[in-house]
């Protein structure tokens, strides 16, 4: 099986409501289980930025569904790569929301304190993430899942 990673980032449309970010994290950690794939999902400011791993099948397939999904727009691949292993095994679907996105972790691989994803290197964003998944796991006080709150 071809293990690969698929980093891409977006916007939301007006279709899109906050309050339905639990759908949103529902849908996907449940088809996520079923096709092996983990990875996580931020949502900050107006912008998506999605990290998916798992088989190129699967991998493939639900990034076709995300694409033609109306609840955003202005999809930009920033990186897909075979890849020896996983980053987020444990993530079906991680949540990194408004309160974990941090200035300093945004300063270290930006050229300002806002969270910019369409501004970013695909090296930047990964490590970002990989920072960002580190911050949450550790225990970020103010750290919110919107599942957690049903
Ligand atoms: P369906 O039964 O087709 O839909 C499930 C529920 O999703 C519906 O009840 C509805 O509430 C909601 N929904 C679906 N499409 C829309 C829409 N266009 N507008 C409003 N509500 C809608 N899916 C995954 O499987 N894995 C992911 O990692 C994943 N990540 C996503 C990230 C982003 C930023 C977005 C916008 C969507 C993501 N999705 C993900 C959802 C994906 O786009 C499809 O909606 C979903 O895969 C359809 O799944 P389904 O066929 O099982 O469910």
């Amino acid at each position: 099986m071809e293990l690969v990673r698929l980093i891409y980032v977006s916007s939301k449309t007006e279709a899109f409501d906050y309050r339905e970010i639990n759908n949103l994290l529902d849908t996907a950690r449940e088809n996520n289980e079923k096709r092996g794939i983990t990875g996580t999902l931020c949502f900050s400011r107006k912008f998506f930025l999605q990290y998916l791993e798992g088989s190129r099948k699967s991998v493939g397939e639900t990034f076709a569904k995300i694409c033609a999904d109306t609840r955003h727009n202005g999809i930009e691949i920033i990186d897909y790569q075979q890849i020896h292993k996983r980053e987020f095994s444990h993530w079906t679907m991680g949540y990194i929301g408004d309160t974990d996105v941090n200035e300093e972790i945004n300063l270290k691989y930006s050229g300002n304190i806002e969270f910019e994803p369409y501004k970013m290197s695909p090296e930047s964003v990964l490590q970002w993430l990989l920072d960002m998944k580190f911050f949450v796991e550790r225990g970020n006080p103010e750290h919110v899942d919107p599942l957690d709150l049903l």
